[in-house]
C-alpha cells in the first residue's frame, strides 16, 4: 500500500462548476474503487491577491491509501473526471491536476504551498518543484492550474485548520434560486456561532452560506469544529433536494496568507501585517473610500478602507496621527502608483493624544476673535483688539476609538482572513 496525494485546481469558471464539486465526485469514485481516505478532503485557498483567480481561488486535495498496482487506473479515473466536469470551453479555465506518491510529504513541497498562498508563483516554478520531489503534473488545457494543484498536494498540514461543510444541489436546480429559509440560517447562527461563522451578515441582512453563482453548491457552513458543522446543517430548513454533502478541512479563516513585514519589504500582490504609527489625518475620498498613511522605521505606505468595507471605515476615520496600530490586508500594485494596503483588519494598540486648535476669545471684550490668516494672528471683530498666533488655544480631543481589533464586515472579508470572533476565542 502507498499514500497517494491528489491536487486539483481551476476547473471552474466565473459562471459555473466548482472545484469542490469535482473533488466530491472523484472522492466517491475512488471510494467505490476500494481506496481508503487517510485524511478528510481539503479545500485550500490560495493567494487572494492573484489577479487571474476565479472566484475564491480555491484548490482541493484528496489523500488516500492505495494498492500500488491500482495507481495507474486511479490516475486515469481522476483525469477523466476532471476532463468531463471542468469548464474546458471557458477561456480562463485551465485545469491542473497533481499526483504525489510517498510516505512523507517533502518539506520542499510544503514550503512551495506556503509560497502559493502568500505570493505569485509561476507555472515554471511549479514544474521545477514537481520534478525535484517526483510529483506528476497534468495541465489539461493551458497550464496555470498546475500551480494550485501542486500547492494543494503540499498543504497536508494546515496550521489552525477550520472546516467547511458543503451541500450540493440536484443538477436540475443548478442556476436557479437557492431555496434555504433565511430565518433558519439566523436560528442556526444564534445556536452555533462562534463555532460556526460567516453565516449571516446582519449589516446587509443577507445569508452568507448560499453563493450567488449558478454553480452546483447549495450552501457552505464554515466551522471551527467538524461535529458542529453537521449540527448546524441539521438546524437549517432546506426547501430543495440536496444531492450530496461533504465536509472539507480548510485553511479558510486562518490568516495563513498574511506575512508580517516592515514597510520597506512590502511587495505587490501579497498579503501583509505591518506594525506602525498613523502618519496623517485620515482622508475621505470621492466614493466614500478612506485613506491614511502608515509609517514605520523603514518607510511609509498608503492604507485604504474602500467603500464595500462599510462600517469598518468609521474605525479608520477615527484614527489620528501618532496612533500605534497593526494593519492587515492585501497589497495592490497599480502601474505608476505607489503600493496601497487594502485594509481587512486593524489592531489599534495605543491611542495618541490628539488636540484641536481653537480660536481664542478677546482678552478685552470676550468676543470670539477672527483669524487674520495662517500664522498672522487674530483680530476682535467688536473692539479691534489683536492677539498673536501663540494665543491659540489647544483642547484635547475626546477619542471615540478604543484599543482593540476591528475587521471588515463578512461581505467584504477574504476567505483566508480570520474573523473577529476568533480573537475573542483566543485563537489569535
Ligand atoms: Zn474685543
Amino acid at each position: 500500500m502507498v499514500k497517494l496525494h491528489i491536487g486539483i485546481d481551476d476547473t471552474d469558471s466565473r459562471k459555473a462548476m466548482c472545484t469542490t464539486y469535482v473533488a466530491a465526485i472523484i472522492f466517491e469514485d475512488l471510494l467505490k474503487m476500494g481506496l481508503t481516505p487517510i485524511m478528510r478532503p481539503q479545500l485550500i485557498r490560495l493567494n487572494p491577491n492573484c489577479p487571474y483567480k476565479t472566484r475564491g481561488n480555491a484548490a482541493v486535495a484528496l489523500r488516500f491509501s492505495a494498492d500500488s498496482g491500482k495507481l495507474k487506473k486511479v490516475k486515469e479515473v481522476v483525469l477523466n473526471r476532471v476532463r468531463e466536469l471542468a469548464e474546458l470551453e471557458c477561456d480562463g479555465t485551465e485545469p491542473g491536476v497533481a499526483f504525489y506518491v510517498g510516505e512523507e510529504m517533502p518539506e520542499r513541497l510544503r514550503s512551495f504551498s506556503m509560497s502559493v498562498v502568500r505570493r505569485m508563483v509561476s507555472v515554471g516554478d511549479a514544474f521545477a518543484v514537481a520534478s525535484d520531489v517526483g510529483a506528476e503534473l497534468y495541465a489539461l488545457k493551458g497550464s496555470k492550474g498546475v500551480v494550485g494543484a501542486l500547492a494543494a498536494v503540499g498543504m497536508d498540514r494546515i496550521p489552525k485548520k477550520t472546516y467547511e461543510l458543503i451541500a450540493y444541489r440536484a443538477k436540475q436546480n443548478w442556476g436557479t434560486f437557492r431555496r434555504v429559509d433565511d430565518n433558519s440560517v439566523i436560528k442556526m447562527d444564534s445556536m452555533t456561532n462562534p463555532w460556526t461563522f460567516d453565516n449571516f451578515d446582519y449589516e446587509t441582512n443577507e445569508s452568507r452560506i448560499t453563493p450567488h453563482t449558478p454553480c452546483p453548491v447549495l450552501l457552505g457552513i464554515r466551522s471551527l469544529d467538524s461535529d458542529m458543522a453537521f449540527y448546524a446543517f441539521s438546524i437549517l430548513r432546506i426547501l430543495e433536494p440536496v444531492e450530496r454533502v461533504l465536509l472539507f478541512e480548510t485553511n479558510q479563516a486562518t490568516d495563513l496568507h498574511i506575512q508580517k513585514v516592515k514597510i520597506a519589504e512590502i511587495e505587490g500582490e501579497t498579503s501583509v501585517s505591518v506594525e506602525g504609527s498613523v502618519a496623517d489625518l485620515p482622508r475621505v475620498m470621492p466614493g466614500g473610500h478612506v485613506f491614511f498613511t502608515l509609517k514605520d522605521e523603514t518607510g511609509t505606505i498608503q492604507c485604504a478602507a474602500f467603500e464595500p468595507t462599510k462600517s469598518f471605515r468609521n474605525v479608520v476615520r477615527a484614527l489620528r496621527p501618532g496612533d500605534r496600530v497593526i494593519v492587515y490586508g492585501g497589497v495592490k500594485s497599480k502601474p505608476g502608483l505607489s503600493l496601497t494596503i487594502n485594509l481587512e483588519k486593524i489592531r489599534v494598540i495605543e491611542l495618541a493624544k490628539s488636540f484641536h486648535a481653537l480660536t481664542p476669545f478677546c482678552s478685552i471684550c470676550g468676543k470670539k476673535m477672527k483669524s487674520l490668516g495662517r500664522n498672522k494672528g487674530y483680530r476682535c471683530p467688536k473692539c479691534g483688539n489683536r492677539l498673536s498666533e501663540s494665543s491659540k488655544v489647544f483642547v484635547e480631543e475626546q477619542r471615540t476609538l478604543t484599543p482593540g481589533v476591528y475587521t471588515v464586515p463578512p461581505s467584504a472579508r477574504r476567505h483566508l482572513s480570520k474573523p473577529l470572533l476568533f480573537e475573542d476565542l483566543g485563537t489569535s
